[in-house]
Parts: structure tokens; C-alpha cells; sequence
């Protein structure tokens, strides 16, 4: 076991409670076995998930009916984590090649290692989706001074040349490689992206990395899309001041389409999705939905025979193509984290995330 000198004994968390009620205090230390890494956080993003757990969605507090709770009361909040080794197991330096000083991120989900996905190489579809910031002890999360990973974790070391700030770009940035790969675009495709918050933004700049003939943002956000035309997108569509659908059509000779990522999380995002791709089109879908969608199914089989793929976080590959791309400058991190606010101040940084007008990506850092 190495460890640096001096690393206290209690530290600052924000604790997930329940609906409206997080808890900033003071907690324990985490303390870790020769397996471990105790990590001292730098930076954590707030995800849409998570304003929408701190205002009580049923998704992650269940209804006390046939949803469940996904989220364990009092557990450390925060999947969007980056921070720097402040003590280290020999088993997990040997098997990491980590060292103290060193900068590295755990993916958001803690694979059992042991369910028929686990085992296929399909971890991220996890039996038991343990995600960081959800499950206590078992999945605690970045939102505190410091935190560990486990011998479950998946570790991947970051390099300190990206700025923290943007390091911490890395979760939501991996969830969008898998997205976008899982819309196989061609040089010849035009492309539409819907719904521009934060992994949207990332979506974008990875298409456009894939050279579509034309790539299109829609959002009824205007700041949104003028962050979009900055980052790429040849066209900007707000649904609320024209019909986004004919726009589309217009600009790919009527047929619609050929690819839909739809990265909303609102049900108009799939009905305008269906209606604006084209026949035989590939519909990929990202949102995590506060309400049920209603669509006429026939526009999948029976009139368009449309390919629709799910995307589920950050997939096989999403962690190391982040991290390279983040590293490369391939990726405009500066643009999506637009605000790092102290971990103290959590509850402006939760409401401004929430509001979304001013902000993109907001981040939290205990050190502030
Ligand atoms: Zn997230
Ligand atoms: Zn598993």
C-alpha cells in the first residue's frame, strides 16, 4: 500500500437523501485494501440525472408501486468523477500500472463481473447496473473530497494535460462515442442530431468526426443551437419556430434522414425522429424519458422499415476513445463545461445545471 502524507480522516460530501433532500457533511474517508485506489476528486459534473433524482423522479426513488428505487438513501451522489490517486493497493498499481500523483477515472458502472453480460464482454449491460453515485457502498460517487474505486472497477488512467475541468467531460463524452457508434454513419448520410445538452454537444462534434455530408442540430433551445453552430452542425433547427421535419426534407431531396440520434429525453423527440428519417434509416436513441412516448409503430415496419438502435452509457470502447480524443484536442471540452462551482455551493450549481439558460455543463469541485 503507498499512500501521500496527511490524507485526513473525515472530508465533505454530498449525500443523495432523497427527493429535494441532499446533504452536504462531513463523512468518513473512504479506506481501501491492497485491491483499492483511494481517489482525491477534482472535479464532478452534475448530469441531468442528476437534477432530476435531487427533484424526485420516480425512475430513481420508485413510486412504491411497479417502479422501483434505483438509488440507495444517504449514498455520496455523482457519476461524472475525475480525480488523482491519493493512496493505492499493491494489487490495484500492479493491475492499473498506477502510481501516486497519477490522474484516473473509473467507468460510472461497477460491473459484477459475474451475470451472462459480465461475462460476454457486455459489462456495460450489467445484470445488476451498479452506477456510481446510486448504490451505497457498493457504487458511492464523485461528489466528495474523495472517493475509491474497488476491485470491481474498471480504471482508466487520464492524462493531466486535459484540464480537469474538462477531464470531467469524460463519462457523458464516452456515453456519445457509443451512441454515435451505434448509428454507423457514411460520408454520404445526413445526419440529425436532437436534443443539445451536454452529451448531444459531444454526439455532434463525434459526427462530425464521421464527415457526414450534412449535419443538422435541432433544439428549442436558441443558446443551445448557437453552442451547436459553433461546434460543427452545417444546419440549426428550432422545432418551436419552424416545422424541423419539412426543413429536413427540404435539405435531403424530400427523402427524410438518414440517420436520427435522438439524445432529448422529451417523447416529441421520437414522434419528430419518425417523421422526418427516411426509409430504411437508422433511428439511435439515448434519452432517458420522464414520460411514456406514444407513436404509431407502423412508421417502423410497415412504412419506413427503420433500424433502431438503443444506446446504454458508454459501451465497450467509450471510456478509452474519450480519453484520446479529450487528449488529441479532437473534442472542444471549453465550449460544454461552462461553469466550476464549489462543492459547498452545490445547490446553485444543481439549479443552474437544472435551468439549463445559462449553462451547458456544470461541474463541481471540492477544492473550490
Ligand atoms: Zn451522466
Ligand atoms: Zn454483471
Amino acid at each position: 500500500m503507498k499512500s501521500l502524507p496527511r490524507i485526513p480522516s473525515t472530508m465533505k460530501a454530498l449525500l443523495a437523501y432523497g427527493g429535494y433532500d441532499y446533504r452536504y457533511m462531513d463523512i468518513a474517508v473512504p479506506q481501501i485494501n491492497e485491491d483499492e485506489i483511494l481517489i482525491k476528486v477534482e472535479d464532478c459534473g452534475i448530469c441531468a440525472g442528476d437534477t432530476k433524482a435531487y427533484h424526485g423522479a420516480e425512475v430513481y426513488w420508485g413510486n412504491g408501486k411497479d417502479v422501483k428505487p434505483f438509488m440507495d438513501g444517504s449514498v455520496v451522489a455523482g457519476h461524472e468523477f475525475i480525480g488523482t490517486v491519493a493512496a493505492i493497493g499493491d494489487n490495484a498499481a500492479r493491475k492499473w500500472g498506477l502510481e501516486l500523483g497519477d490522474r484516473a477515472i473509473a467507468e460510472q458502472i461497477v460491473p459484477c463481473g459475474e451475470c451472462k453480460f459480465c461475462k460476454e464482454g457486455n459489462w456495460w449491460m450489467c445484470q445488476h447496473q451498479h452506477i456510481h453515485g446510486h448504490q451505497k457502498i457498493v457504487a458511492e460517487g464523485g461528489m466528495a473530497q474523495y472517493m475509491k474505486y474497488t476491485v470491481q472497477d474498471l480504471v482508466h488512467k487520464v492524462p493531466k494535460s486535459i484540464p480537469a475541468r474538462n477531464a470531467a467531460l469524460i463519462e457523458p463524452l464516452a456515453c456519445a462515442v457509443h451512441t454515435v457508434e451505434r448509428a454507423g454513419i457514411h460520408f454520404k448520410d445526413v445526419v440529425v442530431v436532437a436534443g443539445m445538452g451536454p452529451i448531444g454537444l459531444c454526439d455532434l462534434q463525434l459526427a462530425k468526426l464521421k464527415n457526414p455530408k450534412l449535419l443538422i442540430a435541432v433544439d428549442a433551445k436558441d443558446s443551445r443551437l448557437e453552442a451547436a453552430r459553433q461546434l460543427g452542425a452545417d444546419v440549426c433547427l428550432n422545432p418551436l419556430k419552424c416545422n424541423a421535419a419539412d426543413e429536413v426534407r427540404k435539405l435531403s431531396d424530400g427523402y427524410g434522414c438518414d440517420v436520427y440520434i435522438n439524445v432529448t429525453g422529451h417523447p416529441s423527440g421520437c414522434v419528430q425522429g419518425l417523421d422526418m428519417i427516411r426509409k430504411l434509416g437508422t433511428f439511435v436513441e439515448f434519452g432517458v424519458f420522464g414520460s411514456d412516448t406514444t407513436v404509431n409503430w407502423s412508421v417502423i415496419g410497415d412504412r419506413k422499415e427503420i433500424d433502431i438502435h438503443g444506446a446504454h452509457i458508454g459501451g465497450q470502447h467509450g471510456y478509452e476513445v474519450a480519453i484520446s480524443m479529450l487528449a488529441k484536442g479532437m473534442i472542444q471540452a471549453d465550449k460544454i463545461v461552462t461553469h466550476e462551482i464549489p462543492l459547498s455551493d452545490w445547490k446553485r450549481a444543481f439549479d443552474l445545471a437544472y435551468s439549463g439558460e445559462q449553462s451547458i455543463k456544470v461541474v463541481l469541485n471540492p477544492d473550490l
